[in-house]
């Protein structure tokens, strides 16, 4: 952290900002420049309030140095972190990750149908929400434990790994243990009790980004996990909050070079909920592809129009196979793949 000061400012002024810096256990050290000193702060764990500092008579402005998250920092880990899944499926490695499933658990039939279909058009991990966050809280709210049942029935017969969300801390312990990735939803990304508790349950964590946070915010709520010692999260663009309705949400896709530029941490992005409308979904997850996403997460359903969530964003099975040729053609032309069908369906064999 560097302080830099006012031009003109006194030796006292200076002295005030050193004498601050000592008392909060770190060393400072004084540069003096042209017109100007500035202040080198070492020894910052993190604990440092820019704040405190900046509003000390005769402080012009703080400068951060390093990031204010530590372990999720490219700096940290530089080479990426890639995640073993228990059915062998690998994320942030060269081979994308394609999930796929319906926004909701319905019933046994929509879920193993869904689960078949994805895995033969060379989707890895299902998706599916048991519990549902849902903005009203009229709508359907998920099937609950049953909905986890039924989700470890769709692996035990398809091979595929399991993504589902935990809504609160109560749950982690039953979510975990159906689900090989505990998603944490753009609602909850800064629900900290809950990233904690997630960063405990032994699972990797998909941690969506909030619909209104920054990179940022998303990678620091990333560290509330790491710091509980679970290092395999996976970060998902799924889109902000715009002020065009074109679109159910505005998806940064600039997101993913950022955060490879910042961290070490596999990114994946969200379509379906980036855009909110089948025919947007897939020139975003083509896209998304084209801009160095480590996979994609895409809502499918055997009948969209029956969907009791999300429909009008989800794919008919056969228009996600079409899409999945697409990606892997993108894939390929950028020195990446998708992991190969074949493989994908000999991992439920
Ligand atoms: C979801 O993936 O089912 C979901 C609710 O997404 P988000 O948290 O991004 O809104
Ligand atoms: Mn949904």
């Amino acid at each position: 952290m560097l302080i830099v000061m006012k031009h003109g400012a006194s030796d006292d002024e200076i002295a005030v900002v050193v004498q601050a810096i000592e008392k909060m256990g770190c060393r400072a050290e004084p540069i003096p420049w042209d017109q100007l000193t500035a202040i080198g702060l070492m020894g910052n764990d993190g604990r440092v309030d820019p704040g405190r500092l900046g509003c000390l008579p005769g402080v012009l402005r703080v400068i951060s140095v390093t990031p204010p998250y530590r372990r999720v920092s490219r700096e940290w880990r530089p080479d990426g972190t890639v995640i073993d899944l228990r059915n062998g499926v690998r994320i942030g490695a060269r081979e994308l990750v394609v999930m796929a499933g319906p926004c909701a658990v319905e019933s046994e039939e929509q879920i193993l149908n869904t689960a078949r279909r994805v895995r033969a058009a060379g989707a890895t991990v299902l998706r599916g929400g048991a519990f549902k966050p849902r903005t009203s809280p009229y709508a359907f709210q998920g099937l609950g434990e049953e909905g986890l049942r039924l989700l470890s029935l769709a692996r035990a017969e398809t091979g595929l790994a399991v993504v589902t969300e935990v809504l609160d801390r109560e749950s982690v312990d039953a979510v975990a243990e159906h689900a090989d990735i505990l998603q944490i939803g753009a609602r909850n990304m800064q629900n900290y009790s809950l990233l904690k508790a997630a960063g405990r349950a032994g699972r990797p964590v998909l941690l969506k980004r909030g619909m209104g946070a920054t990179v940022e915010e998303l990678l620091l709520a990333a560290e509330y996990v790491l710091v509980e010692g679970e290092s395999r999260v996976i970060l998902c663009e799924r889109g902000v909050r715009g002020f065009d309705s074109h679109a159910r949400n505005l998806l940064d896709l600039a997101a993913i070079p950022s955060v490879k530029e910042l961290s070490h941490l596999p990114i994946i992005v969200d379509p379906s909920h980036g855009t909110g409308s089948r025919s947007k979904v897939p020139a975003m997850a083509r896209a998304a592809v084209a801009a160095g996403a480590d996979g994609v997460m895409i809502e499918v359903h055997p009948r969209p129009a029956e969907a009791v969530s999300d429909g009008a964003q989800s794919l008919t099975p056969d228009q996600f196979e079409t899409l999945v040729g697409e990606l892997r053609a993108i894939a390929r032309a950028i020195g990446r793949d998708l992991a190969d069908p074949v493989v994908a369906a000999a991992i439920g064999a």
